[in-house]
């Protein structure tokens, strides 16, 4: 609960003071009611309005990367009890997670409370890249790279034309880069199951301009300004 006048203040009405006058002149509103003195109001249920317009807390825009280790759900949220990226950001601001990350895939995730920024990094019609590091089982042959690259079906849908290249052999398994701009579903592991070899780990280390670089596992930051430039 909040005194209203603090609460005006906060929406970037007026100063406290001026909005105590606009009380007594009557010209504020909690849930439809005139008030003429000084109420407490609940800013998460209660609706405050100023010569009839409803006013709302100015919030303040965060952008934030995370590293995200394995073993945490990308929601706000998980009903079975896990630990969500959110427990690994602290901020006032109510973020949430710009896509997705598997419970079994580490690296860069983006956080925000900008509805717009996240709409122009996620939409399929924006097409931004998403650049992966994957280590998959076996050595895939130039046909299957080629496979890959021209478009699978997965599904009910085949996927765009992406990119993958080996940049080194690990025993048995490959290390492979690859570049997509989609984000459906588990779609990495997919596509690589589908050319016969199955993900070990995966990690994401670029979405467009954005580059995880060497921030630590578990660890975050606010964006820069010229990344969220590149966004907006
Ligand atoms: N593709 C996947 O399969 N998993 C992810 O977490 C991201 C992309």
């Amino acid at each position: 609960m909040e005194r209203i006048q603090k609460y005006i203040a906060r929406c970037g009405v007026t100063s406290r003071r001026k909005a105590e006058e606009l009380v007594k002149q009557g010209r504020v509103r909690v849930n439809g009611n005139i008030i003429k003195e000084i109420v407490m109001v609940d800013p998460q249920k209660d609706i405050v309005e100023v010569d009839g317009k409803i006013i709302k807390p100015e919030e303040n825009k965060v952008y934030i990367m995370l590293n995200k280790p394995v073993g945490y759900v990308t929601t706000v949220k998980d009903d079975r009890g896990r630990k969500t990226v959110l427990d690994l950001v602290n901020v006032k601001e109510r973020i949430y997670p710009v896509g997705r990350l598997d419970y079994d895939t580490s690296g860069l995730l983006l956080l925000t409370n900008d509805g717009d920024f996240a709409y122009k990094l996620m939409h399929p019609s924006k097409e931004v890249d998403k650049v992966y590091i994957a280590e998959i089982e076996g050595i895939p042959t130039q046909d299957e790279l080629e496979k890959f690259r021209k478009g699978l079906r997965i599904e009910d849908y085949i996927t765009s034309p992406a990119k993958i290249d080996i940049l080194k052999i690990k025993g048995k398994n490959s290390i492979v880069k690859i570049v997509i701009h989609e984000g459906k579903n588990r779609q990495v592991r997919k596509m690589c199951e589908k050319i016969g070899h199955k993900v070990v780990r995966l990690k994401r280390i670029q979405i467009g301009n954005i580059k995880l670089g060497d921030l630590k596992l578990g660890q975050w930051r606010y964006l820069t300004k010229e990344e969220i430039d590149w966004v907006k």
